[in-house]
């Protein structure tokens, strides 16, 4: 049975202390690196693309973007600090992040979830979205290990207002698209307006609202 596993690096360069997002204070960090390998019944053979950085706190185990240190990284760290400009995301990366991580969160995805996926991009930014892009996108973010509280508690920061709501209604739209929403999945997107500093009433707004991008 051939599958596309990771073999994970520790690396020794950068280590220090970060506010974690999710425990929500000052914890030990590693950054890691994993690379993606064609398995053979568990076995890496062929490592496929190059070694993809991430940052895990060794108390929740949690892994993030490495973005997550220009945020997070406490500014007394001996560490150089990343610089900020360095990275640059653009809005459509980050929906199709949030798309692909809603579509994965319960370990499979349907063709329903592909079809909404495709729509609520299309309509949000007028751009196409390939069935093969999508795709990509949701193999990425499981090579990355990102889930989707490490996701929203890095993109708040990049966001405007008017973008945080249409994540919000993004991942709505995706996780109702076989109907019924998961209890987990549930519990993640109420975590969202947290995470992205919405208000009560304007996240319930912004939810009620996600049909408009559906038609
Ligand atoms: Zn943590």
């Amino acid at each position: 049975m051939i599958l596309i596993g990771t073999m994970d690096w520790a690396s020794t360069r950068l280590k220090g202390m970060f506010h974690c997002p999710n425990c929500d204070s000052t914890q030990r960090f590693r950054l890691r690196a994993s690379r993606p390998f064609l398995t053979f019944y568990f076995i890496p053979v062929i490592p496929i693309g190059g070694l993809q950085e991430f940052v895990q706190c060794t108390n929740c185990k949690n892994a993030f973007e490495s973005i997550v240190l220009a945020n997070h990284m406490l500014p007394n760290d001996a560490q150089p600090q990343p610089q900020q400009a360095t990275v640059e995301t653009s809005f459509e990366e980050d929906l199709l992040k949030v798309l692909a991580l809603v579509m994965v969160e319960d370990g499979h995805v349907t063709e329903n979830e592909i079809r909404i996926a495709r729509r609520l991009f299309e309509n949000m930014t007028e751009q196409n979205l390939s069935r093969d892009a999508l795709g990509a996108a949701c193999s990425q973010v499981r090579l990355h290990r990102l889930n989707t509280t490490s996701f929203l508690s890095t993109a708040a920061s990049r966001c405007s207002h008017e973008q945080k709501l249409l994540l919000v209604q993004a991942m709505f739209g995706v996780a109702g698209a076989d109907g019924e929403l998961s209890p987990g999945r549930m519990k993640s997107l109420v975590r969202s307006q947290q995470l992205l500093n919405l208000d009560q009433q304007e996240f319930e707004t912004a939810v009620e609202a996600t049909s408009q991008w559906l038609q």
